[in-house]
């Protein structure tokens, strides 16, 4: 038998988005991740070989945008927690849609994406699974978003394969331990950046800013992921009294969420979260929400959705703000509404009047909780990947570890 491991990551290592990596041990060849980057237009990662098994840590679509195609080619076996493949099909129903509309390639079809459905193997939290001959897989929490794991493969060496992850208890999910290994394939969101303050400061900080807003007469419209970060806020807000309305593809998400409560930190917290919450189905609900105190909507990086419209009405509205409270990539909307003061609507770049601020409220690791975790888990040899700053890590953990910056791509044998 062959003892070597070998890696190649065909997208997202240099970057925060598209994430995809192939390893070869033992005989077998796995897919990490099949992500997409949802930007205008959408990137891909490089094209994937059938593998014998992909493994899916979670359902962003930097993750998994991208799995459908691998159907379009042949068929093959996906291990994900069921909770993730739900969300994950929605997402990609999602993504075709967005095509349409926007007018780019459709990466995959209807029935590619009903295949990679139906070949999910579930995985559920601490489960052993064995691969090929004699690797076994441990599927661990990787407290990000509910059902996002971390994969670790045990054969000659262990390997853990974090995907994204966060050591601090979020409203909606509980935190991640560090896990033992020889080789750890390390994410870095955050690489560079810590998070300044405590959670519950921040949440203070942002109901405090909200109250603020609405004394003045404004709109506080809160851009958030349809995954976790929307249904995360509504739970942060669920006290506060505001009027609160709720639009986009977060209210789907939050109905799977409270089918798989075991995943969650309270689902009794978000069903009472959502009673309090007027949810938008119609342009009636909308022309409702502008007249509100609080706006909770997709997009979370303003790429697109019903958070684009809000805008568009209340962009010269100086009593209203927009509260960033996710990670905004490098040439998302989001990014630039922080740094410049204009939005992209559909093509046509507008100044934004509104106040805007960024509260901190990230579902990953911060640079210091990456180093502190890398060092927990013992590991020999560290990659650096999905980070589009490693530099910033690779002299701390060199401290410790072998640190490897591959490029998309290199193949690289350990
Ligand atoms: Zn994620
Ligand atoms: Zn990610």
């Amino acid at each position: 038998m062959d003892n070597s491991c070998k890696f190649q990551f065909l997208g997202g290592v240099e970057e925060v988005g598209r994430l995809a990596m192939v390893l070869e041990t033992r005989d077998v060849k796995l897919l990490f991740e099949y992500g997409m980057s949802p930007g205008k237009p959408p990137t891909y990662p490089l094209p994937a070989p059938p593998v014998d098994l992909i493994l899916l840590t979670h359902a962003h679509l930097d993750h998994s945008g991208m799995i459908p195609w691998l159907f379009s080619k042949s068929d093959q076996n996906i291990l994900t927690t069921k909770i993730t493949g739900e969300i994950t099909d929605l997402l990609h129903k999602d993504t075709i849609s967005i095509a349409k509309s926007e007018g780019y390639a459709i990466p995959y079809s209807k029935s590619d994406i009903k295949e990679a459905k139906a070949s999910i193997i579930p995985i559920e939290l601490s489960e052993k699974r064995i691969i090929g001959d004699a690797i076994d897989v441990i599927c661990h929490s990787a407290g990000h978003i509910p059902g996002s794991v971390m994969f670790e493969l045990v054969g000659d060496k262990k390997i853990l394969f974090t995907g994204d992850f966060n050591v601090v208890d979020t409203r909606i999910a509980k935190k991640c331990k560090p896990v033992n290994c020889d080789i750890l394939f390390l994410e870095g969101t955050y690489a560079g950046r810590d998070h300044p303050k405590k959670r519950e400061e921040l949440e203070k900080e942002l109901i405090d800013k909200i109250d603020e807003v609405v004394k003045r007469g404004g709109v506080a419209v809160l851009p958030a992921f349809a995954v976790s970060r929307s249904q995360e806020i509504a739970m942060i807000l669920r006290n506060s009294g505001f009027n609160i309305w709720f639009d986009g593809m977060g209210r789907k998400v939050a109905r799977i969420f409270l089918r798989y409560p075991r995943y969650l930190r309270s689902s009794e917290e978000l069903k009472k979260a959502f009673n309090k919450l007027n949810l938008v189905h119609s342009d009636q609900g909308r022309r409702l929400a502008l007249k509100s105190e609080v706006i909770i909507t997709s997009s979370g990086m303003m790429d697109g959705g019903p958070v684009l419209n809000y805008m568009n009405k209340l962009k010269n509205d100086r009593k209203s703000a927009v509260l960033l409270t996710g990670y905004q990539v490098e040439n998302s909307n989001a990014r630039l509404l922080v740094n410049k003061g204009k939005l992209n609507f559909y093509g046509v770049l507008e100044k934004v009047e509104c106040e805007v601020q960024y509260f901190d409220l990230s579902a990953h690791a911060g640079h210091s909780e990456l180093i502190d975790f890398a060092k927990k888990c013992n590991s020999e040899k560290i990659i650096l990947m999905h980070s589009d700053n490693r530099e910033a890590l690779i002299e701390p953990l060199k401290e410790f570890a072998e640190v490897y910056t591959p490029k998309t791509g290199e193949v690289v044998e350990l």
